[in-house]
């Protein structure tokens, strides 16, 4: 599986829109893996997870052809990860020469409800999938498997276990801590890569909707008992908040104490 972090923002991105704090500031003046857009993952050629607004400058700034996508899945509603009206472009006179139509798009009721909808409307050739939990669809090479997240009080938010033969990787955003049957269940795995949500940094802040880098530590410590991660088990901080006020290698530094990376808009990971 090749894995590439098209984003690891926060919904704001980063530097935010609107925003002038230092943390921006100081992300502006250094440029690099400071800026931040909005997050999500492509895997291999015809797989993606999330669709956010900055979908348009990911695909011909990490030269990546969505031309060729077979596979959306969906985490969750909230605009930075699904930005429905993108979905006007994937037919003609917008797009022609798509390998593989209809695009299958996989997600909660309340993400196909609203993709149902334009696809009716505008007659796009998209398939949708309605996932359940803890269900597994199999995505071209790869099996995934969607983990209720603890994220959006109304809405049944997702995230991922993809495997492939040789792999398991877990894709957790946004989730706070996982509820108790989301956690057992991960227990049975034994994951390769876990690409998991810090958006709060090292800020003190509990949330249920969202981790911190204590929150991810206590997920890792909570696998590595049972054996479903190790050594040899990445783990990649992503969806950062600029209220996190620190730039990347001010992060990276405290991360690798704990055997942590933090990813970077760009990033690709092999396994
Ligand atoms: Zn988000
Ligand atoms: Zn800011
Ligand atoms: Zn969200």
């Amino acid at each position: 599986m090749r894995i590439q972090l098209l984003g690891t923002a926060a919904a704001e991105g980063w530097p935010a829109v609107f925003c002038g704090c230092r943390t921006c500031n100081r992300a502006r003046a250094a440029k690099g893996k400071n800026i931040r857009t909005r997050q999500s993952a492509q895997i291999d050629d015809v797989i993606k997870i999330d669709l956010p607004p900055d979908t348009h400058y990911h695909q011909f700034h990490f030269g990546i052809r969505l031309s060729e996508l077979k596979h959306l899945f969906i985490t969750h509603s909230h605009d930075d990860h699904f930005a429905v009206a993108e979905l006007h472009y994937i037919r003609p006179p917008f797009a022609y020469n798509q390998s593989s139509v209809p695009i299958k798009i996989y997600g909660n009721p309340t993400v196909i409800k609203a993709v149902d909808s334009i696809k009716t409307r505008e007659e796009l050739p998209i398939e949708t999938i309605t996932l359940r939990p803890f269900d597994p669809v199999r995505a071209d090479h790869l099996k995934f498997t969607p983990i209720p997240a603890r994220h959006k009080p109304d809405e049944q938010c997702f995230t991922y276990v993809a495997q492939s033969d040789t792999s398991a990787v877990l894709f957790a955003w946004d989730t706070g801590l996982y509820d108790k049957q989301s956690m057992e269940y991960l227990l049975g795995y034994r994951f390769d890569v876990i690409i998991i949500e810090c958006t709060q940094g090292t800020l003190q802040m509990p949330s249920r909707m969202h981790m911190g880098f204590e929150g991810v530590l206590e997920i890792r410590d909570t696998l590595a008992k049972s054996g479903g991660c190790d050594s040899h088990t990445r783990v990649v901080l992503t969806h950062f908040s600029h209220n996190i006020g620190l730039l990347h290698d001010e992060f990276a530094e405290i991360a690798e104490r704990e055997g942590v990376e933090v990813a970077w808009d760009g990033m690709i990971i092999d396994t």
